[in-house]
């Protein structure tokens, strides 16, 4: 009987301690709920990394990283960013998929898949996040492309490389590139080749999470320098 009572006891204490591990959980999940989300600056941002699925893109010289993973580190990376900024952020792709329809010619079918989304987006922006390879190991930095006979484009692609010479230390001028992407729908689009995955300094840099993010918080600085105007150059510089 008594060996009941304190087994009752016992019961009823796991319940209490139960209930307020349960009730504390409830609060906390109300109080996230109840938390005022960023403030939609009304602005959306078709973000595509760069192939995906069977096609890697180019590879690591040291590592074999694909192209296609470090594209959507930056570019998860960046959507964090810019969601904080107060921007609705599209993604062509969020995982190591291809968007072509399975029969059809590869390249055109996955690149009109992303241009209905961004179609379907209407986005205010689009940057197609990239990575470069050159048979020279020595050459590296980051480096903008607009539409070919794109003034506004060759304008906005000097900005953003700006602050990416500024944050990543490279001294490379922006260039006209005839990329699908970049020609397919009416929306100020740019491509942006993050670093040579053929330089093996530049590329152990690319392959690490700490400087994604950092190429990723330059990107969101000069996107916001374009769409904003009033953003600090310089903030690109130090991610923190
Ligand atoms: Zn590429």
């Amino acid at each position: 009987m008594l060996r009941n009572i304190i087994i009752k006891k016992k019961t009823i204490l796991i319940v209490l301690a139960g209930l307020i591990v349960f009730g504390g959980l409830t609060a906390l999940c109300l109080t996230a709920a109840i938390t005022p989300a960023v403030a939609s600056n009304g602005m959306t941002i078709v973000i595509d990394p760069g192939h995906g699925g069977i096609d890697g893109g180019v590879v690591g010289v040291n590592t074999g990283k694909k192209e296609s993973d470090v594209n959507l580190g930056i570019s998860l990376s960046l959507r964090h960013f810019l969601r904080e900024a107060g921007y609705t952020v599209v993604m062509t792709r969020e995982s190591d998929v291809d968007l072509a329809e399975s029969g059809q010619p590869f390249k055109k079918s996955d690149m009109q898949a992303r241009k209905k989304i961004i179609d379907d987006a209407s986005p205010d922006f689009v940057l197609s996040v990239h990575q470069n390879s050159y048979p020279r190991k020595d050459i590296s930095g980051a480096q903008v492309f607009y539409a070919p006979g794109s003034e506004q484009g060759k304008e906005n692609a000097n900005k953003v490389q700006s602050v990416l010479n500024g944050a990543l230390s490279s001294d490379r001028v922006a260039k006209s590139g005839d990329y699908y992407i970049l020609q397919c729908s009416g929306a100020p689009s740019l491509l942006v080749e993050c670093g040579f995955l053929s330089n093996p300094t530049e590329e152990a840099l690319l392959v690490t999470t700490e400087y994604q993010q950092k190429v990723a918080y330059a990107l969101c600085t000069s996107i916001r320098m374009l769409l904003e105007g009033d953003i600090d150059p310089h903030e690109g510089a130090e991610h923190k």
